[in-house]
């Protein structure tokens, strides 16, 4: 009886662990970008690098680097807070960066390789992780670039369905109007977070809010959700919230 018992306990407990492994599906669009790339879990201490790119046509001056600096620092408040509330161990601060490069920058990256090659001395953005990690003595020296123009800004992320990409960095374009989100939202990103609004009336914004009302990845709010939680490392495992807008956005993008 007593072995009847510990075989079906067993039972229900390989039950268990196979429908987390289903409902942790990989191939599910939200979770292709989780630990991947440099950038895995925002974790323990972070050391942010925001990298002033001054272009021909786009220098940055003083006066503009110092507005982007008072918002920065509102941002890594909204993410210690939201840490906090995930009971996870962040200590995260941020240093700069000032490089002036000859290409203005656009989506053929020929403006990152020169930053890479020429500014940081380095093949890969790996190596430059790797050598602030070291030097900075930190856990994280997660990098982005802050452009002076506009454009939309973005994360290059690495996904699982795109194999052959290693480079993971965040392009942030401040004009005159950075906004405390914009850097919260792109270091997410980095670390795996998919955007929770529609690229083209595909359905995930509304299943979002329902699961996880307004929140930073869908740019309604500072607050982390489960899922971005999750995916960036303050969680291992997945809330009923994230579990249930996993399962109703399957194959939605
Ligand atoms: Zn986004």
């Amino acid at each position: 009886m007593k072995s009847l018992a510990l075989r079906l306990l067993a039972a229900a407990l390989c039950l268990v662990l196979l429908s987390s492994q289903a409902l942790a599906d990989a191939s599910h669009f939200a979770l292709l970008g989780k630990d991947l790339g440099p950038c895995r879990r925002l974790t323990g201490s972070a050391y942010a690098i925001l990298v002033f790119v001054s272009t021909p046509a786009h220098p940055w001056t003083q006066k503009q680097k110092e507005a982007v600096y008072d918002i920065s620092w509102s941002s890594l408040d909204y993410i210690r807070a939201n840490a906090k509330k995930y009971r996870t161990d962040l200590d995260i601060t941020y240093g700069c960066l000032d490089f002036s490069i000859n290409t203005e920058y656009s989506r053929d990256l020929a403006w990152y390789w020169e930053i890479i090659h020429d500014e940081f001395h380095a093949q890969s953005i790996q190596q430059v992780y790797d050598y602030y990690k070291q030097s900075l003595q930190v856990d994280e020296a997660p990098i982005l670039f802050l452009f002076n123009s506009w454009d939309l800004s973005c994360t290059y992320m690495c996904k699982a369905d795109y194999p052959g990409w290693n480079e993971e960095f965040c392009v942030i374009f401040c004009d005159t109007q950075m906004h405390d989100h914009y850097l919260t939202h792109e270091l997410y990103h980095l670390y795996g977070a998919i955007d929770l609004y529609d690229y083209s009336g595909e359905g995930v914004a509304r299943i979002a809010h329902k699961y996880f009302g307004n929140c930073d990845m869908s740019c309604t709010s500072a607050d982390v959700d489960d899922l971005t939680a999750y995916l960036i490392g303050w969680t291992d495992s997945l809330s009923a919230s994230a579990q249930g807008f996993l399962r109703e956005t399957k194959g939605l993008r």
